[in-house]
């Protein structure tokens, strides 16, 4: 052993626990079969067994504050008593019941509104929105003009105090004051809630004060807004808060960035005065040589280079020589070895899995074997490659055979992908031709109305499907039960005279799931969950290989569907983009050839479903706005190559099919050109919360194509009147002609039950029958 070593960090680590604790603990605590103190009990259990982890692990700057008993952004807010009013706080301790009425609302809704997190709950929580680009979503703490600060929780201290117990000096991790104003949001947005910095400074620097004086040598503060577009204001406002923090005796800062590179933002974070600086080495390996020969060389600099976002095992050898002529110049002890960001966002324990392939598991880390990564690091680095030969050529082996498997290349995807043609990514006749053609043969009426696809997922069929997947219902039975279901649905979408039918999407478990679940290239997990928001997690599907569809995945259920009706019952289809978006993904090939590669496979699936006589095919990308990097410079690239997939999936068909998209958000202003480009027949979007006036930007844009705005809330239990409905399409005829306007709801029902889904949906029947008569 070498006198010294170089420390492994983790940066913050899954707060869930292996077999999702934290979730059982907070359900039982939220409906009542557990106290309070119950749940305190669990999270401190999860807590310690997180630092015996990595301390058994070797890892050396072991965090703490990086729990959180629902999200770490709204533990924050609490910290600094940004509590809204209408939360009925009056100071002193902030209890646990104000907490979660933050994060829940104070109705008890269990805030399932969106399979993937993308909406609120109920109505008295706060906003909740995705964290940077990744598929966490934090809540949005609100700020007001007049707001003040004060220190309101101490749970960095005790977090601090309880590692400390175990014999553990932790670094305590605070989300920094800048990111913090930035994430958030200004009610009445009258203000830049940046403004409020100078207010914020000294909550934060008695934060410090305290910590250092219960002993905290060190603490890590994540400011990764280093790595956005930033202005003049919130750049002073990093030298201003970094300046007070210097000035707290006997206490280091590591300033962790992440999700990118820092960019136009070197200079700033490099002359911040921090004693140590974290940069994210996988997303940005080209900032490790700048920075270390600009940076002070009295700086410990903390190698983000074990990637924290994604699932694969990495290349050590490669990394090492990577690394080591840089780092050559640098004193040995003041490097530290890290993720690219905090684990949080990868699952727990790949030993969990005994299910999947081997190879496929052999390719594969997941948190604790990240750690493991970390540790073989440092000791590679200090004790030379030597010292961990045996482990760094299985290290080597693994990524050379998962490289040449052919379990991950399919020649004859490679091939299609080549010989994809300009044809291919566009429709044969221009809109104006296809709407006429379409008009002709769908014969439907002014204002169609129409649904976005699911209807309830009522605990019946999540019984059934539950039953099937433990293997008590058969497959015969599960899908005469799910016939019976897409029956009803479809016989009384009929009754109360819909124009456009859904089969109801009753046999999906999720809109990514079930179609990777039939695509070659896909892997599922069993325990591999991460934290979508809250207590809700996901287990996103693993991209591994050459993605094709080697059968038709939603014909006969669409066949079915409309073997009972002469209504039009549309495909539908959840696209590429979106798919992509939801899945851990490759990192041997580029994004956007995987999202090619998807492209193609829902495009054989959309030229199948118009063969079987589909005259409309929807095509969701949910998720396409999300997929925007974070750096607006890099937008144009994304939505280029977006938009190309989805073409390329919806572009096979003939002129007289209608395609149909879908989108789930109110924010199309910096988008339009894209979705312009897409070329969708009609589109659906979400406005009833808005009152229309996202469809200016539309008319301004002379955007032609066919519309749906979303009439109905569907992320509120309240059912919407005739009357409201009409009003609402009153102002979308201001803004666009009557003939491109379609009447659907917001989104997808299937969060909904049918008692709210019936008299919604049969007002809305009746509005569309008022505006036919006015209009
Ligand atoms: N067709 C899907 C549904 O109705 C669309 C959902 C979504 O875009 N989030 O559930
Ligand atoms: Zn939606």
């Amino acid at each position: 052993m070498s006198i010294f070593s170089v420390p492994t960090a983790t940066l913050g680590v899954p707060r869930i626990g292996r077999h999702r604790e934290l979730k059982a603990a907070l359900e039982n605590y939220w409906s009542g079969r557990i106290p309070a103190d119950d749940l305190l009990q669990a999270t401190k259990r999860l807590r310690e067994a997180n630092w015996l982890e990595q301390r058994d692990r070797g890892i050396a700057k072991i965090p703490s504050n990086d729990f959180s008993l629902y999200d770490h952004v709204l533990d924050t807010a609490i910290m600094v008593g940004a509590i809204p009013k209408t939360y009925g706080w009056t100071g002193g301790e902030v209890p646990l019941d104000v907490y979660f009425a933050m994060a829940r609302g104070d109705q008890g809704s269990d805030g399932e509104a969106c399979a993937h997190g993308c909406h609120g709950h109920g109505v008295a929580a706060l906003e909740m929105t995705k964290w940077f680009d990744t598929n966490y979503h934090y809540m949005v703490p609100e700020l007001s003009a007049d707001q003040t600060f004060g220190l309101c929780s101490t749970k960095p201290l005790s977090e601090f105090r309880e590692a400390a117990a175990l014999g553990i000096r932790t670094r305590p991790v605070i989300l920094g004051p800048v990111t913090f104003l930035k994430l958030a949001k200004a009610r009445g947005s009258t203000f830049d809630p940046i403004a409020l910095l100078p207010r914020l400074i000294p909550v934060y620097a008695e934060l410090l004060q305290q910590l250092s004086q219960a002993g905290a040598r060190w603490v890590q503060i994540d400011e990764p807004c280093l790595v956005l577009d930033l202005d003049a204001a919130d750049r002073i406002g990093l030298e201003l808060t970094y300046q007070r923090f210097a000035a707290v005796p006997d206490l280091n800062i590591m300033l962790a960035t992440y999700f990118g590179a820092l960019g136009d933002n070197l200079e700033t974070a490099l002359a911040l005065p921090v004693a140590g600086l974290h940069i994210d080495l996988v997303r940005a390996p080209e900032q490790l040589e700048p920075v270390a020969r600009l940076s002070r060389k009295d700086q410990v600099l903390s190698l983000g280079l074990i990637d924290g976002r994604n699932v694969w095992r990495a290349n050590l050898p490669a990394i090492l020589d990577r690394i080591r002529p840089v780092v050559a110049g640098w004193p040995l002890d003041r490097i530290e070895i890290a993720p690219s960001c905090s684990l949080l966002h990868v699952p727990i324990d790949l030993e969990l899995e005994t299910t999947l392939d081997e190879d496929l598991k052999s390719w594969l880390s997941f948190s604790v074997q990240k750690m493991d990564e970390l540790t073989l690091l440092a000791e590679a680095l200090v004790e030379g490659k030597s010292a961990v030969a045996k482990e760094l050529q299985a290290s080597a082996e693994a990524v050379q055979s998962r490289a040449a498997s052919l379990k991950v290349h399919d020649p004859l995807v490679e091939g299609r992908l080549l010989a994809i043609t300009e044809p291919m990514r566009r429709r044969r006749g221009a809109f104006a031709e296809r709407r006429d053609l379409q008009a002709r043969k769908l014969g439907l009426p002014n204002f169609p109305t129409t649904t976005i696809g699911s209807f309830p997922q009522t605990p019946r069929v999540r019984k059934a499907r539950s039953a099937h997947a433990r293997g008590e219902l058969s497959y015969v039975e599960y899908e005469a039960f799910l016939k019976q279901e897409t029956e009803t649905a479809i016989r009384w979408q009929e009754e109360i005279g819909l124009d456009v039918l859904v089969h109801g999407e009753f046999e999906r478990n999720d809109m990514v799931q079930y179609f990777g679940e039939q695509l070659a290239g896909f892997a599922f997990t069993k325990h591999a969950w991460v934290q979508s928001y809250g207590s809700r997690y996901v287990r996103p599907p693993i991209i591994f290989g050459d993605v094709s569809r080697p059968r038709p995945m939603t014909v006969s259920w669409w066949q079915y569907a409309q073997s009972l009706t002469d209504k039009p019952v549309k495909g539908m289809l959840t696209g590429p983009v979106t798919i992509l978006n939801w899945s851990f993904v490759r990192d041997d090939i580029p994004r956007n050839v995987t999202c090619r590669q998807i492209a193609l496979a829902i495009r054989d699936e959309v030229i199948d479903l118009e063969a079987a006589g589909a005259a409309m095919i929807q095509i969701d990308e949910a998720a396409l706005r999300e997929g925007l990097p974070l750096r607006k410079s890099d937008w144009q690239a994304y939505l280029d190559w977006a938009v190309d997939c989805f073409r390329l999936a919806s572009s096979g068909v003939g002129d007289g099919t209608q395609i149909h998209t879908h989108m789930c958000y109110s924010e199309f202003n910096d988008i339009l050109d894209a979705i312009s480009a897409m070329d969708a027949d009609v589109i659906s979007i979400e406005t009833s919360r808005s009152k229309m006036e996202l469809l200016d930007a539309f008319r301004t844009h002379k955007y032609l194509n066919e519309i749906g705005p979303g009439v109905y809330d569907i992320h509120s239990p309240r059912v919407p009147a005739t009357g409201e409905m009409v009003d609402l399409m009153m102002l979308a005829r201001q803004r666009l002609a009557d003939g491109q306007l379609w009447i659907n709801p917001d989104c997808g029902l299937k969060t909904r039950g049918w008692d709210e889904v019936r008299p919604a949906l049969i007002n809305m029947v009746e509005a569309a029958r008022q505006l036919r008569a006015v209009a």
